[in-house]
């Protein structure tokens, strides 16, 4: 048996958390007070000072926000209608940071939209309607994101775009694309009567219409410190979004790791004479449509990202399944997890793979040693979203056993990670971290969005959303 140095602190946090329903109270609270908290609604600044007076009423008194500007988006009504060869409208919704405009073209389904289809049905595609779906295609290691189908759609010439869920009775699903082409979201039922449609029919021919607003906005990252007892200037930090898309609850993704940060907050600031070196939580805004928050935290933060021994990302990290951690390609930090696991008595399953879809990406893309909290099997194994990103995102689907677990787990886990002596892990060079991307493939998916602005400047017409989005940097 390992013995477990921090047994009187960890009695400490994990009888403080199960004694206590504070992260479902503070889950209530952020949904349904606060809504969808997406970028730039009053829910967004409200729920923002609700959180540091939360943080502050802990005790914490360094707790605060910082402001940041992003490319805020407003929703719009949006239509879609098959105009031959029958008449009938759809229910639908136009995706975040999308444009306003109107298409009529035939509709090419795609299926799943596996990478190589867009190509080999290149001439189908020019100029028409593409309609995927939002499951990864058979097959795939890694999770093929909206944003790369929508990507690969336009550069095969497609002038708008349908997204339909996979999933039955979950609606149209949402999530953030390029103000570029038209686009749509059609629930599983809506997109596979058009499938049939299209099948029987052999040309099918849509319109759509969207009226959404682009526009610069402010939004915000909270902020706070537990110190440590030392003045070693290293750190530790953690943090999950808060804004969940406009449509939805955001319960699970992102509120049930929001809540998790703030029960960090809260019992870690019980132990903090045992607290060696400081560790700072955040709750960052506007993830949802392009990280904006994390980003921004980052740039504002950049000098102290060299005394930054680990961050740990707990978006939606308080769903159902196993609280362990997914290391962003750090092996030499496996023994310290599994060491944390048999101190803990906890079950602390880990493995290795990064996605640049988190609060995590803009942290790592500096070579800060990163991690995410979550089921390692259950990531290893998923094909979609299920309700995430659909209006059925919502505080029943979220359970305060698992919220404890989550608290429990990652709370003791970081007070390790700030307590130990030896650190494994350091920061990789810019060349390391290019590397490590290039090896993953995700520079195609960084190429990619590339090619898209260079095809999008040849265009004779552009929207002035687009134009905003191409003299922005890459959002890579
Ligand atoms: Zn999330």
């Amino acid at each position: 048996m390992v013995e477990n140095p921090y047994l009187d602190v960890d009695k400490k946090i994990v009888s403080e958390i199960y004694t206590s329903s504070e992260s479902m109270d503070n889950l209530k609270v952020l949904c349904d007070v606060y809504g969808s908290r997406f970028g730039g609604t009053p829910g967004d600044f409200a729920s923002v000072k609700w959180m540091v007076e939360k943080l502050k009423g802990y005790g914490i008194e360094n707790a605060h926000y910082e402001t940041f500007k992003f490319p805020g988006w407003v929703r719009g009504p949006a239509r879609l209608e098959v105009t031959s060869p029958i008449k009938r409208e759809f229910d639908c919704i136009s995706l975040p940071l999308g444009l306003a405009g109107e298409v009529e073209a035939k509709l090419v389904f795609l299926g799943d939209g596996p990478i190589d289809i867009y190509e080999k049905r290149k001439d189908e595609i020019e100029g028409n309607v593409v309609m995927v779906t939002s499951r990864t295609p058979l097959g795939m290691t890694r999770f093929l994101h909206r944003s790369e189908k929508y990507m690969r759609s336009i550069l095969a010439g497609a002038k708008g775009w349908i997204f339909m869920n996979h999933y039955p009775a979950y609606g149209p699903p949402t999530g953030g694309i390029s103000p570029v082409i038209p686009t749509v979201a059609v629930s599983y039922e809506d997109g596979s009567f058009l499938a049939r449609l299209l099948e029987r029919e052999k040309e099918v021919k849509v319109r759509i219409t969207t009226t959404d607003r682009n526009r610069e906005m402010t939004s915000y990252n909270v902020v706070c410190d537990i110190p440590g007892t030392s003045d070693d200037e290293e750190y530790v930090l953690s943090g999950s979004h808060y804004d969940g898309h406009d449509i939805s609850q955001g319960a699970v993704d992102p509120a049930s790791g929001t809540v998790t940060v703030l029960e960090m907050a809260r019992v870690l600031n019980m132990v903090k004479d045992r607290l060696k070196r400081r560790i700072r939580l955040l709750c960052f805004g506007c993830e949802e449509i392009g990280l904006f928050g994390s980003y921004n935290y980052v740039a504002q933060h950049e000098d102290e990202m060299d005394d930054l021994r680990f961050m740990l990302n707990l978006d939606a990290a308080g769903g159902k399944g196993k609280k362990g951690v997914i290391l962003h390609g750090h092996p030499e930090l496996e023994p310290f997890i599994e060491r944390a696991g048999k101190e803990m008595r906890a079950e602390l399953p880990y493995f290795q793979r990064v996605s640049p879809y988190s609060d995590h990406w803009p942290f790592f893309l500096k070579g800060v040693p990163t991690g995410g909290g979550g089921d390692p099997e259950a990531i290893r194994t998923r094909t979609g979203r299920g309700y995430g990103h659909t209006r059925y995102d919502t505080v029943d689907k979220v359970e305060l056993g698992y919220l404890r677990l989550a608290a429990a787990n990652y709370s003791r886990l970081l007070l390790r990670a700030a307590n130990a002596d030896e650190w494994s892990a350091r920061r990789k060079t810019q060349q390391e971290v290019k590397e490590f991307i290039e090896k993953q493939g995700y520079d195609q998916t960084v190429a990619l969005a590339e090619k898209v602005k260079e095809y999008v400047r040849t265009w004779g017409e552009i929207h002035p959303d687009t134009k905003a989005w191409l003299e922005r940097k890459s959002d890579w």
